[in-house]
């Protein structure tokens, strides 16, 4: 594979799955004519041009300055057109100088309830680095706004001439292994332990890391030993990470830790109202309601189902109205439940898990497989029809008593078990973003 089809695959892991079929996936890298400060990538037409510059052309540019090392311009030309005229099309995308997205800011982030104490921890963080809070831990579930937030201190910071560093593990780790095998190991310290500011973010993936787990231990003591703020998040507490030294663990509490919920509806609206007006889309206030109502608390949903919205009305020239965007969303979302049976339910949760579909539906009572039929007991009623008999027959139990009795001991897990929950609420997303 090339390292312009690479940067795309790690691309895939952080969007939704609307957004990659609907933009990335058309891009193709000229691996001829791209060079180390230049990568040239081809699209379909302006749509997916306009979108991509203005939503990932950074993310990208950063991602090929992770695997190579350097710092490249994107430019992502007309298809078409480049082909018959050479490069008379190219729209250049210029990097900027920071690699945070500078539309993750504060007053571009609606506060309700479910996230307001994050809100407050990360904005005075932002107003006294350093002082306040240090770390911060921020934790939540997928596409709760965490990686906004961070960004948004960041922002802040990068406005006031701090020298922000801004990375996942995956990119520190990838950074790490790269200086090793380079030997830049110093210039791989100088670099995260010189900075102002360290936002890591999905700090969950150190666990079972020992390595790298080791180098992030003295970077952390040494930027926390300067005064120097650093902010994490994570799918979860500290405490809840598994896999993770001590030292470290105890250290993610030293100063705060914050934690989002699922939106309201209230701060859905008004998410999706500004997600409307940043990327000039127009909805009336029933689409936004309706839209609102469909999702569940993921998101990050919102832009891909905006993005789908706006192209289509844009391909097709035609107003968005409510029976268009019902239309539109009708492959995606609720309809699309009425679709998800338990076959596919079982499936999914197998293949997650590492385990055959038939095991789950067997009698085997062995510790996986409780739990893999557990969730996937507790998902089909969730997101089927079915009723509590047919579940029964479905899953090979006696009766429907059976079944009412494993729902009953799940709701107590997911009440008592973050690790649960969430695990839950992850198969829930993947099952009903299937298309
Ligand atoms: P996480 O890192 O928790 O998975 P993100 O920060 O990537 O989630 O958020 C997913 C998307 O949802 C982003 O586009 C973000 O801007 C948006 N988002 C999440 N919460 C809010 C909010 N409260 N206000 C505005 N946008 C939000
Ligand atoms: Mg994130």
């Amino acid at each position: 594979m090339n390292i312009g089809k690479e940067v795309l695959e790690i691309l895939k892991e952080e969007i939704t799955e609307v957004e990659y079929k609907r933009y990335i996936q058309h891009l193709i890298y000229d691996v001829k004519k791209s060079t180390n400060d230049l990568a040239i990538y081809y699209a379909p037409n302006a749509i997916v041009i306009n979108w991509i510059k203005n939503k990932y052309s950074d993310k990208i540019a950063h991602l090929f300055e992770i695997k190579s090392g350097t710092k490249v311009t994107v430019q992502i030309a007309l298809k078409n057109s480049v082909d018959k005229r050479k490069t008379k099309k190219v729209v250049e995308v210029k990097q900027g100088s920071s690699l945070l997205n500078p539309s993750h800011s504060f007053s571009n982030f609606m506060v309700g309830g479910s996230n307001q104490f994050a809100y407050a921890a990360v904005k005075s963080v932002s107003e006294n680095a350093g002082n306040v809070y240090n770390p911060l831990f921020i934790y939540g579930g997928v596409g709760l706004g965490k990686t906004h937030l961070m960004q948004a201190a960041g922002n802040v910071y990068h406005n006031e001439g701090k020298v922000v560093i801004y990375t996942t593990v995956e990119q520190f780790l990838n950074d790490f292994t790269r200086s090793i095998r380079n030997n830049t190991m110093e210039r791989f310290r100088e670099k995260y332990r010189k900075c102002d500011v360290l936002l890591i973010d999905d700090i969950q993936f150190l666990s079972n890391k020992e390595g790298i787990q080791e180098e992030f231990f003295h970077t952390f003591e040494a930027l926390k030993g300067d005064g120097k703020q650093i902010i994490f998040t994570a799918d979860k507490h500290p405490k809840k990470i598994g896999g993770l030294e001590e030292r470290l663990q105890s250290r993610f509490e030293w100063g705060l830790v914050a934690d989002i919920q699922p939106p309201e509806l209230e701060t859905k609206i008004a998410i999706i109202e500004k997600k409307c007006e940043i990327n000039k889309v127009k909805l009336s206030k029933d689409i936004v309601n309706y839209i609102a109502t469909v999702i569940d608390s993921n998101v990050r949903e919102i832009e891909g189902i905006l993005s789908k919205l706006h192209a289509y009305s844009q391909l097709m020239h035609i107003d968005i109205d409510l029976e268009f965007t019902k239309n539109v969303l009708k492959d995606q979302m609720r309809e699309n439940r009425e679709n998800i049976d338990m076959d596919m339910i079982v499936k999914t949760v197998a293949k997650d898990l590492n385990i055959k579909p038939s095991e789950i539906k067997s009698k085997g009572r062995s510790k996986n497989l409780v739990y893999a039929r557990r969730i996937s007991i507790y998902i089909c009623r969730e997101l089927t029809q079915n009723t509590m008999p047919q579940l029964a027959q479905y899953f090979g139990m006696k009766d429907h008593t059976a079944i009412s009795h494993t729902i009953k001991k799940i709701n107590t897990l997911i009440e008592e078990d973050e690790d649960f929950r969430l695990k839950i609420e992850e198969l829930t997303n993947k099952i009903t973003a299937t298309p």
